[in-house]
């Protein structure tokens, strides 16, 4: 990139320094040249009123001090011939009736013509002016012609081009470091970075560099607090089922007592796999996370029937009775994901609930939405917990929560899912009274 720069802005001041001496050389150069045709009018209209004829007759007078002033001066017939010339002797030079400016003198009275001289930098002017009596009068003069001037002007524009280039490298390097030095600051420390030396054009870069930063980091946080999480609550059925099973096999469980420990080992195995189970499923939606999911037509309303009815006996147990409401409805969903959702609500529905009370699961179109609604007359959730039952292994009352098998895992899956269905997720709790979590799915518009 700084490469780059020195190179545009060396490039761009080569160019312009270029462009301007051709353009400098050519507009002197026509002024030059018209103010030579004057000068040589001048000399001409001078030389007339003087009286040509007087030169003739007395060679070495007027015309030949002009010539002292670099001024050529031709006398023409009006047949061509050269009658007299203050530069070579006139019987040498050959018939000058088509020379370009005597021939437009001849026809209007003046006429002017610009030669290429014998050496490239000099260009011979010629200006003519016709007498009374018919014949010509040329006066001409040699001078530098265009190139003669630019290249007498090179020393100066190079030594120019030489300073600006200098001047250019310097204000390069100087553009490059101010538009570099921030990058490499924040790719040595984002944070470190000084926020003054951020211009304008990079702030939403700065900014969504910065966010990613801070989400990844977030993430990574998450993730270690999720790993200790995950081995603390393996740990405890473990303990538990290592401890029975050691009691066992050193025979030191009486006979009556096996069983209930058999027992707890088992409840304590099924907890672990559950478990397992959960952060299988979480991980699986982490690595997801990046693609979205098929979202597919689901019907709601009857997918709500199949998981009513598959936890009705599971409700029985617990004294809690479950209740489906609303209409048909579809939804842009994942089918399994769908199952998830209304699983787990109905399961901490039931299990969160108390003896004789009720679930009532609701899934109606709503507008051009529709909702699901899992709400019971349970224990409800305390204020300052609702805001944290969605993180993962989160439990209001972490033994009530063990006691019935709970790992904290079900609303964080509930959230997840929520999310990759761009679904909003409310929670509603009174405790004592009930909890009703609702969601808002899309509907599903036929293609
Ligand atoms: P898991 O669902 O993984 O088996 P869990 O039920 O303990 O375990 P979540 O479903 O995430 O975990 O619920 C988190 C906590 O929120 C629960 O432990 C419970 O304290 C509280 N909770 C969830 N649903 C209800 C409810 N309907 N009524 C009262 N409290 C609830
Ligand atoms: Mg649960």
């Amino acid at each position: 990139m700084k490469k780059r720069i020195h190179r545009e802005f060396v490039l761009v001041a080569l160019t312009s320094i270029f462009l301007t001496a051709v353009l400098v050389t050519a507009v002197f150069y026509g002024c030059f040249r018209a103010e030579i045709m004057e000068e040589l009018g001048n000399s001409a209209r001078m030389l007339e009123s003087i009286g040509v004829s007087a030169a003739l007759e007395k060679p070495g007078g007027a015309y030949d001090s002009l010539k002292i002033q670099g001024i050529r001066i031709t006398l023409i017939g009006s047949d061509g011939s050269v009658l007299y010339d203050n530069g070579a002797e006139a019987g040498d030079l050959d018939n000058h009736g088509d020379r370009p400016e005597v021939a437009s003198a001849r026809e209007s009275s003046s006429g002017q013509a610009v030669r290429r001289s014998d050496t490239l930098d000099k260009n011979a002017f010629y200006y003519a002016v016709r007498l009374s009596d018919g014949s010509i009068l040329r006066v001409a003069r040699e001078s530098s012609s265009m190139w003669g001037i630019f290249r007498d002007s090179l020393p100066a524009v190079l030594t120019m081009a030489a300073g600006v280039l200098l001047l250019c490298c310097g204000l390069a390097a100087r553009a490059a470091r101010t538009l570099m030095r921030p990058i490499w600051q924040l790719a040595e420390d984002l944070d470190a970075c000084d926020d003054r030396l951020v211009y304008q054009e990079l702030q939403p870069f700065v900014r969504r560099i910065r966010q990613q930063h801070e989400d990844l980091m977030g993430t990574v946080r998450l993730r270690q607090e999720f790993t200790a999480n995950v081995s603390h609550e393996l740990k405890t059925p473990l303990t538990a089922i290592s401890g029975y099973a050691e009691l066992i096999e050193h025979h030191m469980a009486r006979e009556e007592d096996v069983g209930r420990f058999g027992g707890e080992i088992h409840r304590s195995a099924v907890r672990l796999l559950r478990m397992i189970d959960d952060i299988i499923r979480l991980s699986e939606l982490d690595v997801m996370e990046t693609e979205s999911p098929v979202l597919e037509r689901v019907p709601l309303y009857e997918l709500a029937e199949v998981s009513v009815d598959m936890l009705r006996i599971n409700g029985e147990k617990h004294g809690v009775k479950l209740f489906l409401h609303g209409a048909p409805c579809i939804i842009r969903g994942n089918k399994e994901m769908v199952e998830e959702v209304l699983y787990n609500l109905c399961d901490n529905a039931i299990r969160y609930n108390r003896e004789g009370g009720s679930v009532f699961v609701t899934a109606e179109p709503k507008g051009d939405r529709v909702r699901l609604c899992v709400e019971d007359t349970g224990i409800g959730i305390p204020e300052e917990h609702a805001e944290r039952v969605f993180e993962r292994f989160y439990r209001v009352d972490k033994s009530r929560s063990k006691a019935t098998g709970g790992t904290g895992l079900g609303l964080a899956i509930v959230k997840h899912i929520a999310a990759r269905h761009h679904a909003e997720l409310t929670l509603e709790s009174r405790e004592g009274e009930g909890t009703r979590i609702t969601l808002w799915f899309d509907r599903w518009d036929e293609p």
